[in-house]
């Protein structure tokens, strides 16, 4: 490769990145009429096409002209793991070195999928092994809305069903993704694109009180989990950092503000570790923050890493805690059993290992 071609590549932007106006005007400068850029999104969005040169409605000097201008690259799947319980993990290699993992979860009445929004995370919660990972990068729409993509051919090859719901609880915190995110929920909700109903998709978050905010601001129509985990300033800190600048009460905040906007009910995840916070006082702690809003409580069975110090509730505490909020405060409570664990696939267990 030349000096010359070499800085062609590096310079050469990522079609993906840009929307319809900028496709349009980017088929102005190269002297094409605008009806072009709706064909590129077609092949993009729709077909999830790889190559320029496969896109045989454009003519071979335009698909010329494409390659020498643009970007377009689609993420490489690499190592596939099944589990015991057939939950699913995908290596997906953007980069060399820079590999994110997404997860197919299959039940009788759901296919979920789990897809991540960065490399590595800036994070560091005690509990996660994505948050052992240095951050190593966003993730663009186009990378976000390829995992979405390979999962459910994955889903219907292997059982002939589409995907249900998307969640964005895998590696990377995805509100310091924020337009990227939007973005690829745009495609995967719209036309061109995947044409799933927003309704499916849950966003979920650490606690970046701001984007929060932002989400209702811009009335956001997917769902929003808050990771909470403690319901204490004192012992949230310990668990997860970025408690010490987006506290509890800011937190609290942001959520009636979204809900205000929005109408939608947050889900507020908490993961049980024992002796830590799965105790009736630790419940009743929880149950004050949760009233702030309509919501659903989802208890996480907690997935060990490997040197982590926390361990797994025990069956009973978790279902006595779970009665407790049910009975006593009316909440909607949903136990999440572990999947995926043997395989590190679990929540939590995202490490990109494979
Ligand atoms: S739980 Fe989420 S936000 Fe926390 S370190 Fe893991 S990936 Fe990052």
């Amino acid at each position: 490769m030349t000096a010359s071609s070499s800085q062609n590549q590096s310079t050469r932007k990522d079609i993906r990145t840009l929307d319809r106006n900028q496709l349009v005007e980017a088929m102005e400068a190269l002297g094409q009429p605008a009806f072009r850029a709706k064909q590129i999104e077609s092949w993009i969005w729709d077909r999830g096409t790889a190559s320029f040169e496969h896109m045989t409605n454009l003519g071979a000097a335009l698909q010329k002209q494409l390659t020498e201008q643009f970007e377009l690259s689609c993420v490489a799947i690499g190592e596939t793991q099944v589990s015991r319980d057939g939950t699913v993990k995908i290596g997906f290699e953007l980069a060399p070195g820079q590999t994110v993992e997404g997860v197919l979860i299959p039940t009788s009445k759901r296919m979920t999928a789990c897809i991540s929004s960065q490399v590595g995370c800036s994070l560091s919660c005690a509990f996660c092994a994505t948050g052992r990972l240095k951050l190593l990068k966003n993730l663009t729409a186009g990378e976000i809305v390829d995992q979405v993509r390979h999962i459910a051919g994955l889903a219907r090859e292997d059982h002939g069903k589409g995907l249900s719901n998307i969640v964005y609880m895998g590696m990377g915190e995805p509100l310091l993704n924020y337009r990227n995110v939007m973005d690829s929920i745009d495609r995967i909700t719209g036309t061109p694109g995947l044409g799933m109903s927003p309704s499916r998709i849950t966003v979920s978050t650490a606690g970046i009180a701001k984007m929060i905010r932002r989400m209702g601001d811009d009335q956001t129509r997917v769902n929003l989990a808050l990771s909470l985990h403690a319901a204490t300033d004192e012992k949230r800190n310990e668990i997860m950092a970025i408690n010490e600048t987006n506290d509890l009460a800011s937190l609290r905040d942001a959520i009636q503000h979204f809900y205000t906007k929005t109408g939608t009910r947050p889900t507020f995840e908490y993961v049980l570790l024992r002796d830590f916070n799965d105790r009736m006082e630790d419940a009743q702690a929880l149950a004050r923050f949760a009233r702030c809003v309509p919501c659903k409580i989802n208890l996480i069975e907690y997935n060990p890493i490997d040197d982590g110090k926390y361990q797994r509730s025990h069956r009973d505490n978790t279902e006595d805690f779970q009665h407790f909020l049910e009975d006593e405060f009316n909440m909607i409570v949903n136990v999440r059993r572990s999947r995926g664990e043997d395989i590190d696939a679990a929540c939590g267990q995202l490490a990109g290992k494979s």
